[in-house]
């Protein structure tokens, strides 16, 4: 079977079930390049809701493209045969668990470090679990300790409606795929950033992606090693709670926010956070016509800086604030990480400088 006839397979099988499917770059594992009228490099962005060219079938804006449409996904291997299929995880309904093997150093501060939002010196574990820096070399070991953590005498059953799909991907990292919980909105969260599950563990939800199961990009095979895509398990419970507490726009932070004005009555509350909302729609149809990548990026550090300064005035959390924020990047066409990395920081700088509202 050649290439070009393996990709396209994966991907038909893929959205047989019910996976929505998008064409990545086969070197870089990113979206393939939008047409001349979505390149936010030549052309002002726009909506991508309304944009023409997903409604015609084209792979433009990446996720936001994927389809289950065969017609379709045939069209798209015809122009881009090696092109390597990729899922998109909130339409697909499916929840990644990306366990990282490589890369940086465990942090200095691996007590709050190894599970971003757990201070384990603050928990009913003994410090022989994690105390020994060096049996923290992979996100396996930090997963591990969280579901020793939380996940009671049986963290993993074997039986079948707990089975997810298992990937071992050409850098030695594993790819957990499960169905997705019912009734929540989940986000990406990301190892790099104090959102990720574990060291190294991230979870790739709403409008974030993974290479499909069995696909093959210049790196190697991302090879099924149990489970099957037909019948994915949803995630033991204390897993599910887990990734709502770092995933969903529904959690709230740890970490104590910002007092808020103890006069502020429910009225200005509501009056604060109608406001802030209205800062953020501006912002994101601004960003969506902004031209070029730095201009982007600008605007949505701006962006975040002035939200910041008006977080005090909502009911909003910073993690409600933040997910908007990131989402606004993203859809503009800001890489993942880096849109939650501006967001998060320039949120940070900009609740120093406290903001009022003019009546
Ligand atoms: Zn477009
Ligand atoms: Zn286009």
């Amino acid at each position: 079977m050649t290439q070009r006839s393996a990709s396209l397979t994966i991907a038909l099988a893929l959205a047989q079930l019910g996976w929505h499917v998008f064409p990545l770059s086969p070197g870089t594992k990113g979206p393939l390049a939008n047409c001349k009228r979505c390149d936010p490099k030549t052309q002002p962005a726009h909506q991508i809701e309304t944009c023409a060219c997903i409604a015609d079938g084209a792979w433009c804006h990446g996720v936001r493209a994927a389809t289950t449409d065969p017609a379709r996904i045939t069209a798209w291997w015809r122009r881009a045969p090696h092109a390597v299929p990729g899922i998109a995880a909130g339409p697909s309904r499916l929840v990644l668990i990306d366990i990282d093997t490589h890369g940086e150093e465990l942090p200095d501060n691996h007590a709050t470090a190894l599970l971003p939002g757990i201070d384990l010196r603050t928990e009913l574990i003994g410090e022989a679990a994690w105390r020994d820096r060096s049996a923290f070399r992979t996100g396996r070991d930090s997963l591990n300790l969280l579901a020793r953590l939380r996940g009671g005498r049986n963290p993993w059953p074997s039986d079948a409606a707990h089975q997810p799909l298992v990937v071992t991907t050409p850098s030695g990292g594993t790819h957990l795929w499960y169905r997705a919980p019912e009734g929540v909105t989940l986000h990406q969260a990301l190892a790099s950033t104090r959102r990720a599950l574990a060291w190294k563990v991230d979870v790739k939800a709403g409008w974030s992606y993974g290479v499909a199961p069995g696909a093959t990009t210049t790196a190697g095979t991302y090879t099924i090693t149990s489970g099957t895509p037909a019948s994915i398990g949803h995630m033991p419970d204390w897993l599910t709670g887990e990734v709502i507490r770092v995933a969903s726009s529904e959690h709230r932070d740890t970490t104590p926010a910002p007092t808020r004005a103890t006069a502020t009555s429910t009225a200005s509350a509501d009056r604060g956070t109608r406001y802030l909302l209205a800062v953020l729609n501006r912002g994101d149809t601004q960003l969506r016509e902004q031209r070029g990548k730095e201009g982007r990026k600008q605007r949505l550090a701006a962006l975040a800086y002035q939200a910041g300064g008006l977080i005090h005035l909502t009911t909003l959390t910073e993690r409600d604030v933040i997910d908007r924020l990131t989402d606004t990047g993203i859809a503009s066409g800001i890489n993942a990480k880096k849109a939650e990395n501006i967001a998060r920081s320039s949120l940070a700088n900009g609740q120093r400088r406290p903001l009022t509202i003019r009546s």
